[in-house]
């Protein structure tokens, strides 16, 4: 993409509304317009970055073997009243009635809609397991919309669902589903711990919320230090082996870690106490599990081994997709912009071109942007007609992990300039030198930020 002919309206004063870093970066980085309350457009810049994460959640939960549909956001508020749920919800639910006098609501969940299709369509235990997600906007009608995307009222969520004969079967897809999560956060540059937590509304006992720890986190957390050093890295997984998942949910929650809402002073107290952290964190996610809370009620039965039917067991599992645009820039910025992590960048690479209209620098840079597209990155090329300063501050704020700059003082001894975002350190080298560097950063072996060739295509074409 060029600069020149792409919509990227970066705001130089800092938006006086903006509480928190995110929320200020996002705004003058042209990602999003606040439409009403709590209710964003996402712009370009913005939409790519929400398209990123998107994929990696998409690959991550089709690698566990989770299948992708899509549901509406209206529904009828007739299946909320058989899981007696319309009540309950109270007011963060939308409420809405058509030209019929039905009563609809702008879907802040979708345990009943998931349900009501399960039992039209599946009627045999041989049907099991199975676990259905959908990628799309939800409402809810939050008391207090704040911090830009990270607690809007529209937000854009995975929400899977898994249906199994077996409570065992079921513990079984909450695993894979929190293991599929520790590879998705990872992906996207970022450590989200998962803590033990409180069902809320949708209830059950089994529960996780995954969390990115960050002073501005709405969620009071209290972990074992020990916790921060794991990792999931680049093992392989057999999404089937009851015993690798296992294991793994037991290596990442046998150690402290809780919401407030879960603490427990004296447990807590057991853990040696230079480790003792209490902290705030934002949450990214949540599994849970819940039996036959919800096939119950609404008679999401299957026919057993014996002939008999039995409630399935189920459990539902969210990822705030848009959420997380927030949450990675309060992970990663600094005072002069957002640091992508290289998983999520909108663009893989910056080329900033110091003397526009000068015919080498200028033939430089394509040739640069060629070699860029040629590889299947995409290279966002400044060539507005621009002083310097200017250039070098909006790539900064839009926070690209590279950047090549191009003038004609270095052409001369046949250098370019690249440097990185993240440690602002600056090399010169040949222009073929700097493709060759970014193409190796961006190759598939390093599966964390490798471009994927599902990746490259439009989200559309791989589903
Ligand atoms: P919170 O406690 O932050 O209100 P929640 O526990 O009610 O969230 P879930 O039902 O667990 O939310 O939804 C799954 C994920 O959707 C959350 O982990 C969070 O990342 C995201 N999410 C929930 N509410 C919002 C919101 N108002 N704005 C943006 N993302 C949200
Ligand atoms: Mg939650």
């Amino acid at each position: 993409m060029r600069l020149s002919r792409y919509f990227l309206p970066v705001l130089k004063e800092t938006p006086s509304e903006a509480q928190i870093a995110s929320h200020r970066l996002m705004l003058r980085a042209g990602m999003v317009k606040q439409a009403s309350a709590g209710i964003y457009s996402w712009l370009p810049l913005g939409f790519k970055v929400l398209r990123k994460l998107e994929n990696i959640v998409h690959e991550e939960q089709m690698r566990a073997g989770h299948i992708p549909m899509l549901m509406p956001t209206i529904q009828s508020a007739d299946l909320w009243r058989e899981s007696g749920r319309y009540d309950d919800y109270g007011e963060e639910m939308l409420r809405i009635r058509d030209r019929h006098d039905r009563d609809m609501l702008y879907g802040p969940t979708n345990e009943e809609l998931i349900t009501d299709i399960f039992r039209a369509h599946v009627g045999s235990y041989k049907d099991l397991p199975l676990t259905l997600y959908h990628i799309q906007w939800k409402f809810r009608d939050e008391i207090r919309p704040r911090f830009g995307v990270m607690r809007g009222r529209e937000f854009y969520m995975k929400d899977g669902y898994n249906f199994d004969l077996t409570k065992e079967d079921a513990l079984h897809a909450y695993n894979r589903h929190l293991v599929s999560y520790l590879r998705t956060y990872e992906r996207m540059g970022l450590q989200a711990i998962p803590m033990r937590a409180d069902g809320g509304p949708i209830g059950g006992d089994y529960t996780h919320e995954f969390l990115v720890l960050a002073e501005t986190g709405e969620s009071e957390v209290f972990y074992d230090s020990e916790i921060t050093d794991l990792r999931f890295g680049e093992r392989e997984i057999d999404y089937d082996s009851v015993e690798q998942c296992q294991a793994v949910l037991e290596e990442f929650t046998s150690r402290y870690a809780r919401t407030d809402e879960t603490h427990d002073e004296a447990i807590f107290n057991e853990v040696p106490e230079a480790r003792r952290r209490s902290a705030r964190g934002i949450e990214v996610g949540q599994i849970f599990y819940f039996g036959t809370k919800y096939s119950e009620p609404l008679g999401a039965t299957v026919q057993g081994p014996d002939g008999k039917p039995v409630p399935v067991h189920m459990g539902s599992h969210g990822i705030g997709v848009s959420r997380l645009v927030g949450a990675i820039i309060e992970a990663s910025h600094d005072e002069n912009g957002i640091i992508w992590p290289e998983g999520v960048t909108p663009f893989h690479a910056g080329i900033v071109n110091l003397k526009q209209g000068d015919a080498e620098a200028d033939a430089a840079c394509e040739a640069l942007y060629a070699s860029l597209t040629a590889l299947g990155l995409e290279p966002l090329y400044d060539d507005r007609d621009e002083r310097a300063g200017g250039k070098f501050a909006t790539m900064d704020l839009i926070g690209l992990p590279w950047r090549i700059t191009v003038g004609p003082r270095g052409l001369k001894n046949g250098v370019v300039e690249l440097t990185s975002r993240k440690t602002g350190e600056s090399e010169e080298m040949p222009p073929e030198k700097a493709i060759e560097k970014i193409a190796e950063i961006y190759a598939p072996h390093h599966r964390s930020v490798a471009v994927e060739p599902m990746q490259q295509r439009s989200f559309h074409t791989w589903l």
